[in-house]
């Protein structure tokens, strides 16, 4: 079945000099949890914004079920708005502090001309659910606690039943049980309601534990995109390694020497030439700062760029990685 969403070659450059994202490819299957990790600054926030249509590419295309982005955007803004979601970090300042959540709750399908008997009916089915009161569409904001509000907030995103849901740091700010409750919740709506994400976070190990696949980036570009399993128990570019060494929560057989990154991240306004990492990357050799790596595949479902990846087959430079 052909992807859900694609990105080809998708390049965002802010004032003609801000490299915001840098040719940039990469597929969302249908029904699949994508992770996209990276420091800040690294374009996620970028990436996200340009697939719910709020920052315009500067070149390559975006597809959704195969038609470009911005051709469904002009030729049907609200469908294209119910199609694709977006879960906000902080979903109570995302809630209008003057409407009851009952309020807010229905304006999405008041937009989307949903009869109103018919609203009420989803809206029911929704609250039980999100496991939410009843009574709560009486509630401001102010008066919910800040895990009823991002379970608002998701159903709030499922009112119009959307493909596809863009989910920016979902769960930052909110106690380990929270975190742990609004993760299942959102596998099992996954499960039950054939829902994709894009599932942006720093913390690697909600990426570990609900995604299929990761992007790691890094200034920009897209370093390696893998199975999540893989990513984690063998990264093959030095920049996904050092991320993945940082995780406390690694299998401790499986467990890496922390790599330190030296240096400051560069700004995106002065780009170090031939890649990217090579100010920071522990193993760069010369032609690194020189040649600019290509993507490429080095095993399934994995690609990376890097001109010397950590191999995948388990080998003793590799295996000195890992902490004994
Ligand atoms: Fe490091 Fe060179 Fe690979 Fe860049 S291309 S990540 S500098 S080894």
């Amino acid at each position: 079945a052909p992807p859900l969403v694609s990105f080809e070659d998708v390049s965002v450059v802010f004032g003609g000099r801000v490299h915001a994202l840098d040719h940039v490819d990469l597929t969302i299957a249908r029904g699949e949890v994508l992770g996209l990790v990276g420091e800040s600054g690294s374009g996620k926030t970028t990436l996200c914004r340009t697939l719910i249509g709020l920052t315009p590419l500067t070149t390559g295309w975006i597809r959704i079920g195969g038609a470009p982005l911005i051709e469904t955007m002009a030729a049907d803004p609200l469908g294209f708005r119910r199609r694709v979601q977006m879960l906000l970090q902080d979903a109570v300042a995302s809630l209008s502090p003057r409407l009851t959540i009952g309020r807010t709750l229905e304006e999405p399908i008041a937009i989307h001309g949903l009869p109103r008997e018919a609203a009420r009916r989803r809206l029911d089915g929704l609250l039980a659910r999100l496991g939410l009161p009843r009574d709560i569409v009486t509630k401001f904001p102010h008066q919910i606690s800040g895990g009823q509000a991002r379970r608002v907030g998701v159903a709030r995103a499922l009112m119009v039943e959307p493909d596809l849901i863009v989910a920016d740091e979902p769960t930052a700010g909110l106690d380990v049980s929270v975190q742990g409750e609004l993760l299942n919740l959102l596998m099992d709506l996954r499960r039950d309601l054939g829902l994709t994400y894009l599932l942006v976070s720093h913390n690697l190990n909600v990426i570990r534990r609900v995604t299929d696949r990761t992007a790691v980036m890094y200034l920009g570009q897209i370093v390696e995109t893998a199975p999540t399993r893989d990513l984690f128990d063998r990264p093959a570019h030095p920049y996904a390694a050092a991320l993945v060494s940082t995780n406390p929560a690694i299998d401790p057989k499986r467990r890496r020497r922390p790599i330190v990154l030296g240096g400051e991240i560069p700004s995106v306004v002065d780009l170090p030439s031939g890649c990217r990492f090579h100010t920071r990357c522990p193993v760069a050799q010369p032609r690194c700062a020189v040649d600019v790596p290509a993507e490429r595949e080095v095993g399934p479902g994995r690609r990376v760029r890097c001109h010397f990846p950590f191999s995948l087959a388990p080998t003793a430079a590799a295996d000195a990685l890992l902490v004994a």
